[in-house]
């Protein structure tokens, strides 16, 4: 029987969220914000004192080496990851968070402002948290369990394995990224020097929850050339690409094939930017899907329309470019079953009910797994993300470190 102590745990990750660590979507800098190596540079020191060899390199990525204390010479080295920066959606200036002990089921107003009320009716998930203890900020920022509960279940479960050496596990490695809200998660990881065959991201939220599966993603990109003339003499001439590219933006279905339209495996396409002067016009669109052949369906569907509109009018042309973003990570994780398999026999032998999920968008996750490290992500029991009413169940981040723990020492057996 694993035990983590509950009172640990939330300890760790309320210092850990008091560290301010937004990153920022519009700096060119690796991390994007200086400020996350606050969190990085503590995790450092704390994983030094564990006697855990470790390293923060200068893009604020954290390596760590847990060594195997185990006979068997073939277990996989198995790595956890989580992000240390949070979303730049809400602030994390300031963090204050509050444990409510012995959770009692009624309205949570946060004190430093009063318009922020965390209740039962909106949040159905408290509900298994009534009678235990949970954390939420104060109402002026969000809390940052996204992913400071990850960071904090990685950190704990490091900590158990150096408490208890008589518990057998292979190689693991450790690695907290920065910028991972921004979508640059992945961008600077050294993949040689993490010199892991499997991985799992500590980034997920209900107890028990298990995501092997993401979107596939894809950007569009349409250019519109119109044809030009003086304004005062175009009659019969002048072509508007701006017009054009409304045209077409309502000539999209408002029925189905909309983010505002679909849910759980329907895809679909997206406008998320728009731009132009009469001459030209650039329309961008986000695509997605969980099955990569229908992706490529929706982006071909997607020139059609667009073409058809063109075509009204002569002189005119039209760019169309499809980029790949990301793809879904189940095309990976299928060809290495146990690494699914293991994640959820570890979730049961905490005593919890495994919840297989498809994620309707990425994770950091989804790009490990195709640079070379099939990487499912687990629960911490985060709730609320990237809100003023953020909050986490403490017994929830205990049972995601138990994960970790149980994990590692399956794979030992296994081997
Ligand atoms: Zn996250």
């Amino acid at each position: 029987m694993i035990q983590i102590s509950e009172n640990n745990i939330a300890e760790r990750f309320m210092r850990y969220v008091q560290i301010d660590t937004q990153s920022d979507p519009q700096s060119e800098t690796y991390p994007t914000t200086e400020k996350q190596k606050n969190l990085s540079q503590i995790l450092l020191s704390e994983l030094q004192h564990l006697g855990i060899q470790s390293d923060l390199d200068a893009h604020g990525y954290v390596y760590a080496t847990l060594p195997s204390n185990s006979d068997k010479k073939n277990i996989p080295v198995i790595c956890f990851c989580s992000h240390v920066d949070t979303a730049p959606d809400c602030s994390g200036t300031h963090v204050k968070p509050i444990l409510h002990k012995n959770y009692s089921g009624d309205d949570i107003t946060l004190p430093d402002d009063t318009s922020q009320v965390l209740k039962l009716s909106d949040a159905p998930y408290l509900k298994n948290h009534i009678g235990s203890d949970i954390i939420t900020a104060s109402g002026n920022t969000l809390l940052g369990a996204d992913d400071k509960s990850g960071v904090a279940a990685i950190m704990e479960a490091a900590t158990f394995f150096i408490n208890n050496p008589d518990v057998k596990h292979g190689n693991i490695k450790i690695l907290f990224t920065p910028d991972e809200e921004v979508g640059k998660g992945t961008a600077k990881i050294d993949m040689k020097k993490l010199n892991a065959k499997f991985g799992y991201t500590m980034d997920g939220g209900e107890a028990g929850s298990l995501e092997d599966e993401t979107f596939s993603a894809d950007g569009a990109t349409i250019i519109i050339n119109g044809v030009i003339a003086h304004p005062g003499y175009a009659k019969g001439k002048l072509v508007n690409a701006i017009k054009i590219a409304g045209e077409i933006l309502d000539a999209l279905p408002k029925n189905e094939w909309a983010p505002e339209v679909t849910n759980k495996k329907e895809g679909f396409v997206h406008p998320v930017r728009v731009e132009g002067i009469a001459e030209r016009a650039t329309i961008e669109f986000i695509v997605r899907d969980f099955d990569n052949e229908k992706l490529a369906q929706h982006g071909e569907r997607l020139r059609q329309l667009a073409l058809k509109t063109v075509k009204k009018y002569p002189g005119v042309t039209m760019e169309f470019s499809i980029k790949e973003q990301y793809r879904n990570m189940k095309g990976v994780l299928d060809n290495h079953p146990k690494v699914v398999a293991y994640a959820a026999a570890a979730i049961k032998r905490t005593g919890l009910k495994v919840k297989t999920e498809s994620i309707r968008g990425g994770t950091d996750g989804s790009r490990l797994s195709y640079m070379g490290l099939p990487c499912p992500n687990i629960f911490t029991g985060m709730q609320g993300i990237h809100s003023k009413l953020e909050w986490i169940g403490v017994k929830d981040m205990a049972k995601s470190a138990e994960t970790i723990v149980h994990l590692c020492m399956i794979w030992e057996e296994k081997s």
